[in-house]
């Protein structure tokens, strides 16, 4: 079951842990590299930032202007024209700012949709060690979560940022310009801010940090009963599971309420001091004015800056954070894209046209860390159409032989032939194409019965799909299903059984006719009349291929032409079910310890 999501929202802005990107710059130009073909509409968006940041100067500019001149001098066909050329400077902003947003919003999904399809073609050029070391649950978090994180930045953060810098430096200027007593005052609520936003957000930090770790741990464990419901009433555990829910729900709550009622003060701190510097600017204004030093007009347009001042330095704080996290998500979608790819197929590789399934290992070992040796020393060969039954403990290296002969893996030494190739110097997907594996548990996908049996040979006409079906035994439990082979399976294939869900496949395996085939034995007992079907689907299956079954029962295991016996990654027996029986090692002691019972 997996664990919840306890990754910090990305917009708890001033709080909450801040994810840092390790190496900012090298990650912010590779984000850029993807704006590359979009350089044009980038320019025009900061144009746009630059038209809209300093009509939100000109604007309250006009305003002083208008009552200096015009009103103090009883000018009103001058008063009208400049309250006109207002109202367009008013226009002009909101459409400037509507603009950039248009375009960014372009941009920005341009961007992230350029950067989901590098991460999914990714995906697929990746060994299969790649997807061995991770959950897939970490993986689909690069796709989603910080992908749409980036999303989100480059379409509001980005601008705002830059468009808080502007008219910060923009305001400033003009107020120093205007009177510089009056932005010393203006500027004098800035430590109290930046102070008072300190006190309050250390409080709430901690509190934010308490309520995502909370909300995380609600999520998992709502995730957890909930796929684990069929435990959870068959143990009668109903009043426990919601009992503890409760305690879990009350400290979401507790922590919750902290956290809201702290944050809860930064807008009324903000307001406070807002006022206070009106007061000011009104105040000593007020007296530079009787002493001539100041027109109202500038007193007016002080009022308005620093109202527009403290916005963006209140965005810029906002929004560093989210930044922050957007770039260390881009960073960690960079890191999969640089994963090293599976090796390239050798310039020389070739194709198999036809492969008859004769198969040798020569002296073959194997790592999976470079370390100790997972197999050494594996030494057999099968002729084609021969069924080799691999049989041993738990971590003898049973998969590891399947794996290298399909080359998820490669081996360090030696070779594996097959019809006498070296399969290193055959192309990888050719050899997989002359391959079908049927594993234990049995991979649907979403979409119909017969999408999922078409998966074995794509060309496949709806007459060979059922035909398929048919030798798989499985035709006639899909002619039951309501919609046939129409009917829609999700990839947990729920409605079937896990026996059907195995016939499934092994009638893609039947369509795919390949030469090689690759069987992992389902371990789990299965209904005695599905068995019966499964084994016969599975005889015709193997009938004139080369099958390597990781064997199970003993049906299998007695019937198969050889019997390779592993134990810490080495062949400690190899024979006939009789041959080996006679020998009376290690296969003799596990058949009477344990197959025969389990048959
Ligand atoms: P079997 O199929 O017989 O149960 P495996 O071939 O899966 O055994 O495993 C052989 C050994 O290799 C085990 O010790 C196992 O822990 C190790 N192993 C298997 N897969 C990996 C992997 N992807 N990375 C590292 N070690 C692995």
């Amino acid at each position: 079951m997996s664990k919840g999501s306890n990754r910090p929202h990305p917009h708890n802005h001033l709080f909450g842990e801040k994810v840092k990107p390790k190496n900012w710059s090298s990650t912010v130009k590779r984000i850029g590299s993807y704006f590359s073909d979009q350089k044009w509409l980038l320019s025009l968006v900061l144009l746009m930032v630059i038209i809209s940041s300093a009509l939100s100067l000109l604007g309250p500019f006009l305003i002083g202007v208008a009552i200096d001149t015009y009103i103090v001098g009883e000018n009103a066909e001058g008063l009208t024209k400049l309250l006109i050329g207002l109202i367009f400077v008013f226009i002009g902003q909101s459409v400037s700012i509507w603009l950039q947003n248009y375009w960014m919003i372009g941009i920005a999904q341009q961007t992230v949709y350029r950067m989901r399809n590098d991460l999914f073609k990714q995906f697929h050029r990746l060994p299969i060690s790649f997807f061995d070391k991770r959950q897939h649950g970490e993986l689909m978090s690069r796709v989603t979560n910080d992908i749409e994180n980036v999303s989100s930045t480059l379409n509001s953060s980005f601008i705002q940022v830059f468009s808080s810098i502007l008219t910060l430096v923009g305001t400033v200027g003009v107020m120093i310009y205007l009177s510089p007593m009056l932005t010393l005052i203006s500027l004098s609520i800035i430590p109290l801010m930046f102070f008072g936003l300190k006190w309050i957000t250390k409080r709430t930090g901690a509190r934010f940090k308490e309520q995502q770790r909370n909300l995380g741990e609600i999520n998992g464990y709502v995730e957890e009963i909930t796929s684990g419901q069929r435990i959870v009433k068959s143990f009668s555990q109903e009043k426990r599971v919601i009992e503890e829910f409760m305690i879990k729900n009350e400290r979401l709550k507790e922590s919750g309420y902290w956290a809201q009622t702290f944050s809860g003060f930064i807008p009324k701190l903000m307001n406070v001091l807002n006022n206070g510097s009106f007061a000011l600017i009104a105040g000593v204004g007020g007296v530079l004015a009787l002493n001539g030093k100041v027109s109202i007009g500038v007193i007016v347009i002080f009022v308005e800056y620093s109202r527009q001042f403290t916005r963006p330095l209140n965005d810029l704080a906002n929004q560093f954070n989210t930044l922050l996290s957007a770039v260390a998500g881009a960073e960690r979608v960079f890191e999969i894209l640089d994963e090293s790819k599976e090796e390239r197929d050798e310039e020389e590789a070739i194709e198999l046209s036809a492969v008859k399934g004769k198969v040798e290992f020569r002296d073959v070992a194997f790592s999976y860390e470079g370390d100790d040796q997972t197999v050494a020393g594996l030494n057999f060969s099968v002729k084609e159409g021969e069924t080799v039954a691999l049989v041993g403990p738990t971590g003898a290296g049973k998969t590891t032989v399947v794996n290298l002969l399909s080359r998820f893996y490669d081996a360090d030494k030696g070779q594996i032939l097959l019809d006498g190739h070296d399969i290193k110097n055959v192309k990888r997907n050719s050899l997989r194409s002359h391959m079908a594996f049927v594993l234990q548990d049995s991979f649907l996908f979403e979409g119909s019965i017969f999408e999922n049996i078409r998966y074995g040979r794509l060309g496949a006409t709806d007459e060979e799909v059922i035909e398929a079906a048919k030798l798989a035994n499985a035709h006639s439990f899909i002619q039951k299903l309501p919609k046939g082979y129409n009917a829609i399976l999700n990839h947990e294939g729920s409605g079937i059984s896990q026996g059907q869900k195995q016939l499934l496949s092994i009638a893609r395996a039947i369509l795919a006719d390949p030469s090689l085939l690759i069987l992992d034995e389902a371990t789990s007992s299965i209904d005695t009349i599905t068995e019966v079907k499964i084994q016969e689907a599975l005889q015709r299956l193997m009938t004139g291929r080369t099958s390597f079954v990781i064997a199970h029962r003993l049906n299998t295991i007695q019937q198969a032409d050889q019997i390779l016996v592993l134990h810490d990654g080495g062949i400690l027996e190899k024979g006939t079910h009789e041959e080996l029986l006679n020998n009376k090692g290690f296969y003799h002691s596990l058949y009477h310890s344990q197959l025969k019972q389990e048959a």
